[in-house]
């Protein structure tokens, strides 16, 4: 039996067992490294931490897109700054509503490597018309995209370390906010409450963003093979409450069938600890 370890503390580790390591690359930007076990299927670390893998991606993907959806229906042009895998783009694509996906991915390996280990994220996405990939950096896309081109900005990002740390600053926030429409909305991967190191990013980014966007809100969802389970996505708005503007009649209209997601979740994910509440406050 061979293992995958990730170090969540310096206290605490996650293994995972594998019968194969398929695929290990240095790209200009990460260790690139895909295995395969039983579990949890394929599944593919950057710089040794777990990014995706079949069994649980679902999570993941549906709860980065469906609130907003549930929350602006009328969504027509999603920009998208990381998310290589492509699981994030497969459920934007679902909707026959949008129009336009941008997709700016730092590093064109993730993709390339993805569309050829993990089609259950990567398969179709660079196929479908309204698609336009962009292998560059996130931070750079937003500073030189004009004002009020999107809708929708949904930041599919590793954790603020490395090639991730422009993607959590004041400058992208703010960049954000330029280039969403008045409709606009950001969703954020914001992190996790509860092992420290997480937490003080899920802090800092929470802190960013309300000093930037009206409307502000966290909402939870559980992966197991996150950092204690427990993660969290920022929910930003011009214009848009995710609870008081909930339409759950029209998001069933879309027909989406989901394993994990739907509008009575939708509310429950928002209704936080207080430990996590209290993270979030400026008390802390
Ligand atoms: N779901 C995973 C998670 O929560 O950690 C992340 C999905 S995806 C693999 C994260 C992607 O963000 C990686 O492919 C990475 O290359 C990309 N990325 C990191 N920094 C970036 C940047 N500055 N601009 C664009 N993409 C970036």
């Amino acid at each position: 039996m061979n293992w995958y370890t990730e170090e969540w503390s310096k206290e605490c580790r996650f293994s995972i067992a594998y019968d194969e390591k398929l695929h290990g690359e240095k790209s200009k930007y990460q260790e690139i490294e895909f295995y395969k076990g039983k579990e949890f299927g394929t599944f593919f670390t950057l710089d040794g931490l777990m990014m995706v893998n079949e069994k649980d991606e679902f999570i993941y993907h549906e709860m980065i897109v469906h609130p907003a959806f549930a929350t602006n229906p009328g969504i027509k042009r999603v920009l998208i700054i990381g998310g290589g895998d492509g699981g994030t783009a497969r459920e934007v694509l679902r909707y026959k509503t949008v129009e336009e996906v941008v997709m700016v991915e730092i590093d064109e390996r993730v993709f390339r490597l993805c569309q050829k280990y993990l089609p259950v994220t990567a398969s179709g996405v660079e196929e479908d018309p309204r698609m336009t990939l962009k292998f560059e950096d996130g931070l750079a896309y937003v500073k030189n995209t004009k004002e009020a081109s999107f809708d929708l900005i949904l930041v599919d990002s590793t954790d603020p370390i490395s090639v991730g740390e422009g993607l959590f600053t004041t400058d992208f926030y703010n960049e954000c906010y330029r280039v969403l429409t008045d409709e606009g909305i950001l969703i954020n991967q914001h992190e996790s409450p509860y092992f420290s190191a997480y937490r003080e990013n899920m802090k800092k980014a929470h802190k960013k963003i309300k000093a930037i966007f009206p409307i502000t809100n966290v909402y939870q969802y559980h992966i197991p093979t996150y950092p204690s389970g427990h993660w969290l996505f920022g929910f930003a708005s011009k214009k848009y409450d995710p609870l008081q503007h909930l339409n759950p009649i029209r998001w069933n209209e879309f027909d989406i069938r989901t394993k994990y997601y739907n509008t009575d979740l939708h509310r429950g994910a928002f209704c936080l600890p207080n430990y996590v509440k209290e993270g979030l406050s400026d008390e802390e």
